[in-house]
């Protein structure tokens, strides 16, 4: 294994495994400990890599599955469109907020001129995990 601090490959593996079950090395150039997922973004999570990548492909599910079904799109202004309004679902959802109502509000503002409701969570406290 090679070491994510140094790129050395001179490690050994270290008889006890971490809290999630993952690999432990020493590394015999620059003395740090890592384990399998140092270095990656699965590195310091609670939960296990397979564990988090199956919530991100149930995430991505609904956008999969929205292109597959309908053949993607024909242009970059399509697509850009489909990750707005794939946005705003997800975020809504997450929120516990209308999609249709702040549709709504986005085209009554910019009817008006306005400044469109915003997307970002009203509080920390109310986003829903998952
Ligand atoms: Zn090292």
């Amino acid at each position: 294994m090679t070491c994510p601090h140094c790129k050395s490959v001179h490690t050994s593996e270290r008889p006890k495994r971490t809290e999630l079950g993952y690999r432990r090395f020493l590394c015999r150039r620059c003395g740090r400990e890592f384990n399998e997922r140092t270095g990656t973004p699965f590195n310091r999570l609670q939960y296990p890599s397979d564990v988090v990548c199956l919530v991100v492909l149930w995430r991505l599910r609904h956008a999969l599955l929205w292109r597959k079904s309908s053949y993607g799109t024909q242009s970059q202004r399509g697509s850009r469109f489909v990750e707005a309004i794939l946005t705003v679902v997800s975020s809504c959802q997450q929120q516990g907020r209308n999609v249709l109502a702040y549709l709504t509000a986005c085209c009554r503002a910019f009817s008006m001129g306005r400044v469109g409701p915003s997307l970002l969570p009203r509080t920390s406290s109310s986003l829903r995990i998952c």
